[in-house]
Order: structure tokens, then C-alpha cells, then sequence
């Protein structure tokens, strides 16, 4: 429903021999909203596979490929959003699932409430708006939500007539891939990742499906030698058979600077 073929197709078709098709009539909402008129049920990962299975039985196939996106405040750094993109190719004949993921904080994700339009304004002024699209919504009145607000004149009318209407009004930035460049950006990233899976082979058992499944922290100081929280060195696993392996750092840093170390720099 959000034109994230875009992102998705030109990857996969590159590695793997797909004929892709995008279900029309897909209602993909269903399975889980950002503006929380429709609750995700589950993990990300769950509500992949069930979007992924649905798509199956729409076009009668057995492979299909999904996204889901998940945002929220970073566990570790307060103040930062965090923005987690899943994509998962999922082939019931082969019985292969492969994931990929794209986490970070580049994203514009928030969100606040408005006494008056100045303060709407003011909000999307530090969201990248207009090119990253706005949701006005009105607290208990779900019915009330208004998507994909493209200008500030917009903006301030449903600002000001929600207010009129409602006693606690919020502006948030519009989740959906189509009216956000930075997510769809995060989703391309992410799709690459998959394609670059989907495509290699597991060095044990051979089947399709083999890369990177998460990382080792623990990069020592070149100083004191101790290990520190940056990432020492990737995991690459297979989807199949769960047999992984490490691999260094893809820029070959082996030590961290002391300055990046809790022992010589706590
Ligand atoms: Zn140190
Ligand atoms: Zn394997």
C-alpha cells in the first residue's frame, strides 16, 4: 500500500530469479498501524510472516517478500528515537525464511501535542516537513486522525480545527514509507541486505540464505586491552541449518581508541 516495491523489487531481482508481483488490493494496514488505530499483533517479525503468508494466498504463490518498520525511544540513549527495519523473504516450497534488518537512529520519528498551530509549526520545522509528511490526531478519537499532511497551510487548519474540536491534540511524523524518504531509505538498505542473503549459500549445508545474523561486541582498547561495547566482530548465519560464524569488521578495525574505551575514558 506504501509503493515500497520501489525499494524492494530492484535488489532481489538483481541476485535472485524473481518475477515480481505487488498484490493489488492488498490491505496491508491491517496487519498493524503507526497512528495506532490498528494495533500490530506480536513481534515485527511475526506480523511480517502474516503479511507475507496473506500476499502468498492473494496471488497463489509460494514465495513473497514483506517489510515491517518499528520505532520508539533508544533503549540506550535517551532523547534518541530508534528505527528497526525488517524485510523477510519467506518460500514455503523451499521452507526457507530469511531476514534482514536495518537498525539505527537516522529517523525522523516523533511526535508531540499542540496548544495552537505556532507549536505544530515549530515541530514540523525539526521533522524535515514538507518533504517528510505529517499525522494530526486527536487523543481518544481515532476516527479523527488525519494522514499525510504535505503543507503548512494544511497543517495549521486541521491544527486549529481539531482544537476546536478536541481537548488534547498531537502532531506526529507520518510513518508510511511512501511519505517518509528517510524510512524508504532505511527499507532500501535493508532490502539490499536481504538480496545479498537470499543469494549466498551456507558453506555447510548449502542452501540459500547465509549472511549476516548479528554482531559480537567487545572491540579491546589498543590502549589497556580491555574489551569495550563497540561491535568486535559480525555473525553470519544461515536461515536454515542456524549454524553461524564470526567474520572481522567489514572496515577492519581491530582496536578501539581509548577515548572509546569505559575503562581509560569512563
Ligand atoms: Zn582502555
Ligand atoms: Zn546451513
Amino acid at each position: 500500500m506504501h509503493g515500497k516495491e520501489a525499494v524492494l523489487v530492484p535488489p532481489l531481482v538483481r541476485t535472485l530469479a524473481l518475477l515480481p508481483i505487488v498484490p493489488s488490493g492488498f490491505d496491508t494496514d491491517a496487519f498493524g498501524t503507526f497512528t495506532g488505530d490498528v494495533a500490530r499483533v506480536g513481534t515485527a517479525l511475526e506480523a511480517a510472516r502474516r503479511k507475507a503468508r496473506a500476499a502468498m494466498a492473494l496471488c497463489g504463490v509460494h514465495t513473497a517478500v514483506a517489510s515491517e518498520g518499528s520505532f520508539g525511544p533508544h533503549p540506550g540513549l535517551p532523547l534518541l528515537p530508534l528505527a528497526a527495519e525488517l524485510v523477510l523473504l519467506l518460500d514455503d516450497e523451499l521452507g526457507l525464511e530469511v531476514i534482514a534488518e536495518d537498525v539505527g537512529t537516522d529517523t525522523n520519528f516523533a511526535g508531540q501535542q499542540v496548544l495552537d498551530a505556532r507549536d505544530a509549526l515549530t515541530f514540523a520545522a525539526r521533522v524535515q516537513f514538507p518533504s517528510h509528511r505529517l499525522v494530526v490526531l486527536a487523543e481518544g478519537a481515532p476516527a479523527a486522525t488525519v494522514r499525510g499532511i504535505a503543507d503548512a497551510d494544511q497543517l495549521r487548519q486541521e491544527v486549529e480545527r481539531m482544537l476546536r474540536e478536541h481537548a488534547c491534540v498531537r502532531v506526529q511524523t507520518d510513518m508510511r514509507a511512501d511519505r517518509n524518504p528517510t524510512r524508504m531509505r532505511a527499507i532500501a538498505r535493508a532490502a539490499e541486505r536481504l538480496a545479498e542473503r537470499a543469494a549466498k549459500r551456507c558453506p555447510h549445508c548449502h542452501w540459500p540464505g547465509h549472511g549476516l545474523v548479528g554482531v559480537e561486541r567487545g572491540l579491546p582498547c589498543a590502549d589497556c586491552g580491555e574489551a569495550s561495547e563497540l561491535v568486535r566482530a559480525e555473525r553470519h548465519g544461515c536461515a536454515r541449518c542456524g549454524r553461524s560464524e564470526e567474520r572481522p569488521r567489514r572496515d577492519g578495525r581491530t582496536q578501539c581508541d581509548p577515548g572509546e574505551c569505559q575503562f581509560c575514558n569512563p
